[in-house]
């Protein structure tokens, strides 16, 4: 059974105080929660180093929300992968529909910062989802299936051996509205099928999905009881203590599930 991996993406939230208060109730409590599970948190570059210093030593990884594609030079405002990694990063979010939708970023261009933060030793959570229209038209395997593929194409399975893949679908980031279990299972086994095919079965097989849409306490037992749903990327609930913490407990439960079954069928 893959390890569960929880991460909670703070966007453009909280401040050094808020943020302090979080990390130091997450560290007391990540240790309690029973089963094995990674906890990964995404603050805003300027809390970067202080939640870096604040987590050693607990278990719980950091990382940016994105990078640049240029190791460094004259790109005002930008942070490159390596700077990332100098303020204490080891996981990086690329390709979030954030950036797709608002700051106009390319498959080409998700790829171009994929290497840049592989270069620079960081692991990336990639993420792909469709907007509603290709839902609703049928196209949703095609969608992310071309983000997978272009995103992806070029590299080795050696190179992308510290890679996470998260399924945002558009509709579902901030809404309210989330994937059924059964939509999600359908995303992730395609994508799953698709990088066995790119990069072998062993690396698919080991390979981390998260489900990221408005997962929230209620949803994510339901959600990561699935076997092909290996943890959450999470936006809104992680800003609050005893939600990102029940989701991370959520995501441990399904540590106890039998492989080959999804909890609402071996409990109904
Ligand atoms: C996200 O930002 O990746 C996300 C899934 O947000 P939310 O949980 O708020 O929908």
């Amino acid at each position: 059974m893959r390890t569960t991996f929880v991460a909670g993406n703070w966007k453009m939230n909280l401040d050094k105080n808020l943020a302090r208060s979080l990390v130091a109730g997450l560290k007391a409590a990540v240790g309690t929660l029973e089963g094995p599970g990674q906890v990964g948190l995404f603050p805003p570059f300027t809390l970067l180093q202080d939640v870096a210093r604040e987590v050693k030593g607990s278990g719980i990884v950091v990382g940016g929300q994105n990078c640049h594609q240029q190791a460094s030079g004259a790109y005002t405002g930008e942070v490159s992968a390596g700077l990332l990694r100098d303020a204490g990063a080891t996981h990086v979010i690329l390709g979030h529909s954030e950036r797709r939708r608002d700051f106009g970023e390319t498959d080409e261009l998700v790829a171009a910062k994929l290497a840049a933060a592989l270069a620079a030793g960081l692991r990336p959570i990639l993420c792909v989802g469709e907007q509603l229209e290709d839902r609703d038209q049928g196209r949703t395997l095609e969608v992310v299936g071309r983000q997978l593929a272009g995103a992806l194409a070029g590299f080795t399975a050696e190179e992308l051996a510290g890679l996470t893949l998260a399924y945002e679908p558009v509709w579902a980031i901030g809404t309210g509205r989330t994937a059924t279990q059964d939509q999600a299972v359908e995303v992730h086994a395609a994508l799953r099928r698709q990088v066995a095919g790119m990069l072998g079965g062993d690396f698919a097989a080991n390979l981390c999905i998260q489900y990221g849409g408005s997962v929230t306490p209620k949803n994510a037992a339901d959600l990561m009881g699935a076997e092909e749903i290996d943890g959450a990327l999470v936006g809104g609930a992680s800003l609050e203590l005893h939600s990102f913490l029940a989701i991370c407990d959520a995501a441990r439960g399904r540590a106890g599930q039998t492989t080959g079954h999804r909890k609402s069928e071996s409990t109904s």
